[in-house]
């Protein structure tokens, strides 16, 4: 089992993530599953900025409504969910799944966790051990990390991008030309 983003889905996960920061973003993934992975198209983010513990009844009501919004609107399938743990103080955000976050797991879901932390050092996007893609992006430090529910068991999967391989945002674009009147 492995989970796959597409280039829309990458950036995507790094808009939202960055939008909220420093809250948490939180969001559905959409695309289509096969036997051995998870194909994610696109993400759309949830406009409560904020998620509590009282709230996850209502989540799951908006899920449904959701679920049932992709289904007769498109091709797509609600492949599973995503939010982000951002930098809280002194206390680094990371790709670890809290004691809420195995709780709301659903039966068979796929959850990706994006981890967002400030950061000087510039970081090319790449595979990090443990089947994780970490970078930098303006001055932050991102880890996204994929899990998936087989059973009782909540394990982490491979995430593969192969857009964010090597990516290296860029930090100027071409220099601009000056338009002159005939
Ligand atoms: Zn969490």
């Amino acid at each position: 089992m492995e989970v796959y983003l597409s280039e829309n889905a990458f950036i995507g996960l790094l808009v939202s993530t960055i939008e909220v920061y420093q809250r948490e973003c939180f969001g559905i993934l959409l695309g289509h599953r096969e036997s051995e992975r998870t194909l994610v198209d696109f993400v759309v983010p949830y406009q409560s900025a904020k998620r509590k513990f009282q709230e996850v009844h209502m989540d799951w009501q908006r899920g449904q409504r959701v679920e049932e919004a992709v289904h007769a609107a498109s091709r797509w399938e609600l492949v599973g969910d995503y939010h982000s743990h951002p930098m809280y103080g002194e206390k680094r955000g990371t790709t670890r799944l809290s004691n809420v976050d195995l709780d709301d797991f659903r039966d068979g879901g796929t959850s990706i966790l994006v981890a967002i932390n400030d950061g000087h050092r510039r970081q090319r996007w790449g595979y990090v051990k443990g089947g994780l893609i970490a970078g930098s992006i303006n001055g932050y430090l991102i880890r996204l990390a994929a899990y998936h529910k087989n059973g009782n068991a909540v394990l982490r999967v491979p995430l593969v991008c192969p857009y964010a391989v090597g990516f290296t945002a860029k930090t100027k674009g071409p220099t601009p030309v000056e338009v002159r009147p005939e």
